[in-house]
C-alpha cells in the first residue's frame, strides 16, 4: 500500500505522542506501561480514524455517540479496536452504545448510571466505567460535583457495571500549575473515595494534548490525546 503524507504524519505523530508519554512517566518515576494513550479521534473522519489504529494505537475515543456507532459500525474499519466515550452521553443512546465501547470515562449522573445499569443487566453484559468529576468547580464544565461523588459510589453494588475510577478535565484557560493542582485534588478525591468506600478505583483519566505530563505527574492511568496526533494534517 502507498503510504500518503497524511498517514506518513499521524504514524509519526503517533511514535512522537508514545515517547512524550514515556519521557514523562519516567521523569515522575512511573512506569510508562501504567499510562495508557487514549487516541481522541473526534477531529477527523473514518478514514483517518482507522490511519490512527493502523500506527498501532487500540485505544480510541469519541466525544459524541453517533460517532463512535458510525466508526464502530464501519465493516472496514481495523478490528480489536478498544472503544471510549468521553463525551455526554444521553440515556436513549445508552444501548447502542454499550454495545460497542468498551469504557465510558464520561458518566456525569447517577440517572445515567442507573440506565447503564438496567441494559447492562438485561444484556448480562460487563460495563466499565469512570465518573466524571468537575475538577475546575465553573460552571460551564460538565461532571459531577465531587460532594454528590462519595454518594453515587456508597450505593453502587452492581454485578454488571464495574465503576473503576475518576475522569476530570483542567478548567478552560488554566495554566499548567493551575491544571496540575486540580489533578493533584482528583487524585486525592480518588484515595479518599477508596479509603472510605473499600472499593478499588485504579483508573484516572485525566491530561489532553495541552496538559498530559501534568496529568502523569499526578498519577494519570489514562491520558486523552486529541489535537497533538492530528498536527500538520487538520487545517486551523
Ligand atoms: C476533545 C477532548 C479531548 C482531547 O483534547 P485535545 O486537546 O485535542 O488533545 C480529551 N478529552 C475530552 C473529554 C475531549 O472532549
Amino acid at each position: 500500500m502507498i503510504e500518503t503524507p497524511q498517514q506518513r504524519r499521524i504514524v509519526d505523530n503517533w511514535r512522537q505522542v508514545v515517547q512524550d508519554v514515556s519521557e514523562a512517566a519516567s521523569k515522575h518515576d512511573r512506569d510508562p506501561e501504567a499510562v495508557r494513550i487514549i487516541a481522541v479521534t473526534k477531529y477527523v473522519d473514518t478514514e483517518t480514524t482507522a490511519i490512527v489504529a493502523r500506527a498501532g494505537c487500540r485505544d480510541l475515543a469519541e466525544s459524541r455517540p453517533q460517532q463512535l456507532w458510525k466508526k464502530a459500525e464501519d465493516p472496514d474499519f481495523p478490528e480489536g479496536v478498544n472503544w471510549h466515550l468521553i463525551g455526554h452521553l444521553q440515556r436513549n443512546k445508552v444501548r447502542r452504545t454499550l454495545r460497542h465501547c468498551q469504557l465510558i470515562h464520561s458518566v456525569d449522573s447517577s440517572r445515567l448510571l442507573q440506565a447503564i445499569e438496567e441494559q447492562a443487566r438485561s444484556g448480562e453484559q460487563q460495563v466499565s466505567i469512570l465518573l466524571e468529576v468537575n475538577a475546575s468547580g465553573e460552571d460551564a464544565k460538565t461532571g459531577l460535583p465531587p460532594g454528590e461523588i462519595a454518594a453515587i459510589i456508597e450505593q453502587h453494588r452492581s454485578e454488571y457495571v464495574r465503576l473503576i475510577g475518576l475522569m476530570a478535565m483542567a478548567g478552560w484557560g488554566t495554566n499548567p500549575e493551575q491544571a496540575r493542582q486540580q489533578f493533584a485534588a482528583v487524585r486525592e478525591l480518588r484515595d479518599d473515595l477508596q479509603q472510605r468506600s473499600g472499593m478499588e478505583l485504579p483508573e484516572l483519566s485525566m491530561g489532553m494534548s495541552g496538559d498530559f505530563r501534568e496529568a502523569i505527574a499526578e498519577g494519570s492511568t489514562m491520558v486523552r490525546i486529541g489535537t497533538r496526533l492530528f498536527e500538520g494534517v487538520l487545517s486551523d
